[in-house]
Parts: C-alpha cells; structure tokens; sequence
C-alpha cells in the first residue's frame, strides 16, 4: 500500500473510501486489461449502487476532498461519486471554502475527451443547494451559471455601515451577476441581522433572486458591527408560503447578541436591544402573512429581556410576550417608543391590532432542537453543528 494512504487508515486498517482510493489513484498506470488490477466486477464495486450512494453521500457532509479524489478513480467510480459532490457547489473568494479547491473541474479525467464546457454543464445540472459567499463586484463580473435544478440558495451577506451587502466594500449598488439568473426555491440569507433587515436597497442582491422563492429563511449572525438601523419594506415575494427567523448560534452554550460596536449611532432614546427587538417586530409585520418560524430565541442573551441570568425556556417567554407587546401596541419604528404615532385615532388603532394580532398569530417560536427535527434545515446549518443541538436531552 502506498505510503500516502496511511494517514487515513483507522487501527491499521485500510477503510472502505482508502481501498477505494489507494488500488486506482496510486497505481502505476497499467492497461486496463492487465489482470492484476481491481476491477468493478471484483472489488467492492461489487457493492449495490445504493449502497455506495449512502456511503458517498455521507461523506458529502463531511469530507468533500475524499469525494473528489474519488472522481478521479475510474469511470464508474465518477459517474457515482460526480452527482453526490456536485450536489452542493460553494462559490467563494475564500479558497479553502471554494468548491473548485477541490474539485476543478479539469482535474477530472475519469470521463475522458470530454470537453470541460459540456461536463460542467451535465455536473451543474446535479446542484441542488448553492451557497455564494460575499465577494468584491469585480470578481465576479463576466461570469455566469445556470444551475437548472437548483433548490436552496445561500446567500453570505457582509454586514456594513449600510446594511447587508453580497458585494462587499465596492461598487455596492452592482448587482451579483453570478446570482442574476438564480430563482430558488428556497433562500437562505445568511448574515440578515436585525438592524440590517427592512432596506429596500439589497446591496449587490439582485431583486430577480425573490421572485420565485416559497420559502425565506433570514439567518441573525452575531456580528461585531452594529450596522444602522434602515426602516424600510422587503422585496415582494409573491409565492413565499413560510418564512424563517433564525438566531444563529454555533454552539448550545452560546448567547446570541447583535455586535457591540455601533457604526453608525444609535437611534433616539433607544438601547441597544430596544433597537434590535423593535427592528425585528418591524420585519415581522411588514413581510407577508405566511405561517412564520422564529427559531432559538432562547438563545438570546438575557439583557434582552431585560434580566441579567435566566433559563432558555424564561429568556424565550419572555421574549414572546416582550415582542407582542410592541407589536399590537404599536410601538414600532424609532419614532413611536412611547406608543402609536400622534394622532392616531381609537379606531385605527382596534383596526390596526386586529391586523397585527393575526400576524403575530401566525409566527411560531419554536426551540433549535424542535426545528431541527421538523424542519428542512439545509444551507442554513452546518450539519456537525446541528448534531450538537439534536443530542441535547431536552
Ligand atoms: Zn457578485
């Protein structure tokens, strides 16, 4: 066995993916007559092709490189292990997080003379999930895909002075040509914090993207940076029929909080968390009626509610009925802290309650766990995190 195999073998043992590996890639070259060689019919090739999905498709959460070396195995091997990595692709300037790291397309020789033009093109087909991290305007001018099966896509927005950008520190009003032509079903915005949520300007997120997307999911990550406060609409989403508030925290011990360095001031007579409940409750009754999920808000820090140490389940009671306070009495927006807008008469206030109550009606607070349980949680979660959350006992 080749040396450079070794690190991967478990107790001394060659594992399956090694074997897979080590008789094809590092054997000299030899015709493929030449009895001495493995062949799909004598080794474990001999695997039900089912099997070999499940395995593979393992390994697509956790070990991607290994997939890709498997590419380069054989013909067979690629024309399994091709559509499983190819499910997921991961567009970003970052090179350890881009997918053509580990797999340039190039690189694939298993399936001969084909030009790469037309296999990227049979590969992109299998994309299901897309994730385009955020990326200077230039670097992705004249470039454009087509994933024709695409589900859920991703979006990794930079939080700035201005909000949630795609094109960060540049042209910002450029809109992303790499997601130009992208209408998912399911989109997942990842850095959507609460003090960056209602802007009608997407920075660099081209409007089009919103058109066919049923289900929206605004992931708040826990940013240094304390953008401005934008009070403004979301994009219309004429098909949307569930949408996702997501309190992202890595880990179970951890406390959600929005970043402690202000960029821009805060608003009037606000704190801090004020500002963040407020802008949430504002995005709540602006975005469409549609059964709504609001998802680790126990996992809150406690300044939110106003306490100073307090259990998941208090922080999160607390929270609800803190949120529904000032969404039916209509303390939103920086202007109304100490209520309704002057001038509002009784009877558009009973009308407005009532309007704000059936929408507050509709929005489910639910813990990690019990999301992650019930729920398509894919492109918004890492999987060996989500493991994390589900082996918890409560
Ligand atoms: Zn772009």
């Amino acid at each position: 066995m080749p040396v450079s195999c070794l690190p991967m073998m478990i107790d001394g043992t060659p594992t399956l993916i090694n074997q897979l590996i080590c008789f094809d890639v590092h054997q000299p070259k030899r015709k493929q007559s030449a009895p001495s060689i493995p062949t799909p019919s004598t080794s474990i090739f001999r695997l039900p092709l089912e099997v070999m999905t499940i395995i593979l498709s393992h390994l697509e959460e956790n070990d991607r490189p290994t997939i890709a070396r498997l590419c380069r195995v054989s013909k067979d091997m690629f024309s399994i292990a091709a559509p499983i990595l190819y499910k997921s692709i991961f567009v970003s300037p970052l090179l350890a997080y881009d997918s053509r790291a580990d797999h340039t397309l190039d690189r694939f020789t298993a399936t001969g003379k084909e030009k790469t033009n037309t296999r990227k093109k049979k590969l992109l087909k299998n994309a299901e999930l897309v994730v385009i991290d955020s990326h200077h305007a230039t670097w992705c001018g004249h470039k454009s895909f087509k994933y024709p099966n695409l589900k859920t896509l991703v979006l990794i927005l930079t939080i700035n002075g201005f909000g949630s950008v795609l094109h960060c520190n540049d042209i910002l009003e450029k809109q992303c040509s790499l997601v130009k032509c992208l209408e998912p079903k399911k989109l997942v915005l990842f850095g959507m914090n609460m003090t960056s949520i209602t802007t009608f300007e997407m920075f660099g997120v081209p409007p089009k993207i919103f058109s066919n997307v049923q289900e929206l999911t605004s992931v708040a990550i826990m940013d240094e940076t304390r953008p401005r406060t934008v009070w403004g609409g979301f994009q219309e989403m004429p098909k949307l029929k569930k949408l996702v508030w997501f309190f992202h925290t890595t880990h179970p011990s951890m406390e959600w909080q929005a970043g402690s360095r202000d960029f821009l001031g805060l608003r009037r007579n606000h704190t801090p968390c004020e500002t963040d409940l407020h802008a949430l409750a504002h995005f709540l009754q602006t975005t469409p009626n549609v059964p709504t999920y609001v998802v680790n808000s126990g996992s809150l820090h406690p300044k939110y509610v106003g306490e100073t140490t307090a259990s998941k389940d208090r922080i999160q009671t607390k929270f609800v009925e803190y949120l529904k306070s000032i969404m039916l009495d209509g303390k939103i927006g920086p202007w109304c802290k100490e209520g309704w807008k002057e001038g509002t008469s009784e009877s558009e206030k009973e009308e407005k309650r009532k309007e704000y109550r059936s929408r507050f009606d509709n929005i489910h607070f639910i813990s990690m766990k019990e999301y992650l349980q019930n729920h398509d949680w894919s492109g918004e979660i890492v999987p060996h995190q989500a493991k994390l959350w589900l082996a918890l006992a409560i």
